[in-house]
């Protein structure tokens, strides 16, 4: 009876495999490869307590008062400053404060969306983002990626296919750099050659950016947004993994107009996003303590994603495939196609290793896939899981060729 009461869009909100697994991972025996998590011993908590307790001092109102809907002024004001670092030349009405980019990617879905209005992602591409379209009813056209990012030659052939059918796309999302799941960045000539397309076929782009700050191998590339003369880009940023997630502070970069209608999509939401995180992240910020977290964290993640790829080299069989990340938190595995991930997974978890299955990232795909997170394991746990997974992975492997030789003869 209830059932029948939820309107069109509950009724086809689907549960994200990720937050359901979360259960399974919290036994502490677990190595849990599967969350996006930051590193928990890396966490400012020093820092955090003493600017805290200083900041209920002095600015007592101004952390336990609501704050404007988008956002507190003096950090806009740090985020101008913050963002002008990465060439990316905005004004305070050019942002807005969000609890979270992913805040910031439903906010986007509700104020563009129309049920069965076309949106393109990256396949695979971050489950928070595909869940955040579908729940406005966007109707999701994936695009492969290769090892430089989106394929644009299978989006141009797709966006010509659409035009002759008299169709179009609201907007594409993508996360650029060291993209969740595949730890994978879109190459420099492909973000401009994007750019073209969008003004050419007339779609947005949602530049969803945790994490470009966390390089730790290669060249830096500039971010979409810094390449944008024309205001075709919607970027999402976040201090979740530059500093601490639990504030729950990110942003969005737009233009003004587009500003204004997610202040009012924000009003009727949350009227405003956590205050007290607000002002620790703009002082925090000011006193350098982001800038010297984003130092310690590059390191920390740069000598676990060196072990994952060491481990991965030494324990998987050679019919594995990986991505090598130049940064962020995750690699992306592929098995031959014969083998499932999610039954694999369960394999894995009687031997206390988990990691994501590859279908939570994309419409019908990614059996044969998953994702691995280097960011919270230490390197102990991430040379012994490794081999615990190898092994599993080597014995499935083992099994289905005596199961085919069977058929054979
Ligand atoms: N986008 C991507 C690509 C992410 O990986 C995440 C978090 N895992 C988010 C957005 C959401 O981050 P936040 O904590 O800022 O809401």
């Amino acid at each position: 009876m209830l059932k029948q009461r939820f309107s069109d869009n509950a009724k086809q909100m689907r549960n994200s495999e990720i937050r359901e697994f979360f259960k399974l991972t919290e036994k502490p025996e677990i190595i849990s490869f599967a969350g996006g998590f930051p590193s928990k011993e890396c966490l400012p908590s020093e820092e955090i307590r003493e600017v805290s307790s200083r900041l209920l001092m002095e600015a007592e109102e101004e952390m336990l008062q609501y704050s404007a809907t988008e956002g507190q002024k003096d950090l806009r004001e740090y985020i101008v400053d913050f963002m002008a670092q990465k060439k990316i030349d905005v004004g305070i009405e050019n942002i807005m404060i969000t609890s979270g980019a992913q805040q910031g990617l439903d906010l986007v879905s509700k104020i563009f969306i129309n049920p069965g209005d076309k949106v393109i992602t990256e396949a695979p591409s971050y489950v928070g983002g595909l869940g955040a379209i579908r729940n406005y009813q966007g109707d999701i056209i994936s695009i492969k990626v290769d090892e430089n990012g989106l394929r644009l030659d299978l989006l141009e052939e797709k966006l010509k296919e659409l035009t002759k059918r008299g169709q179009s796309v609201k907007f594409i999302y993508l996360v650029a750099d060291f993209n969740n799941p595949t730890g994978l960045s879109l190459a420099i000539e492909r973000r401009k050659e994007l750019l073209k397309l969008a003004k050419k076929y007339e779609f947005l782009i949602l530049e969803d950016d945790p994490y470009s700050d966390l390089r730790y191998k290669g060249i830096e590339k500039p971010n979409i947004k810094s390449l944008d003369k024309e205001d075709h880009v919607i970027y999402l940023g976040s201090f979740s993994k530059i500093f601490i997630p639990g504030i729950r502070v990110g942003w969005v970069i737009a233009a003004e107009e587009i500003i204004q209608k997610l202040i009012l999509a924000k009003q009727s939401t949350d009227l405003c996003s956590n205050s007290m995180g607000q002002k620790l992240v703009t002082t925090c910020g000011r006193e350098g303590i982001i800038d010297d977290q984003i130092k310690k964290l590059r390191q920390l993640y740069c000598s676990r994603r060196d072990m994952m790829m060491k481990s991965l080299k030494e324990y998987f069989p050679s019919e594995v495939r990986w991505t090598e990340p130049e940064g962020g938190f995750y690699t992306w595995v592929q098995l031959p196609t014969f083998l499932n991930s999610k039954d694999l997974l369960f394999k894995a978890i009687e031997e206390n290793v988990a990691y994501v299955s590859g279908t939570a990232f994309s419409n019908n795909q990614g059996q044969n896939a998953f994702r691995l997170s280097f960011s919270q394991p230490t390197l102990d746990e991430i040379e012994e899981g490794i081999y615990r997974l190898g092994k599993i992975i080597k014995k499935e492997l083992n099994s289905s060729r005596v199961r085919n030789q069977r058929c054979i003869k």
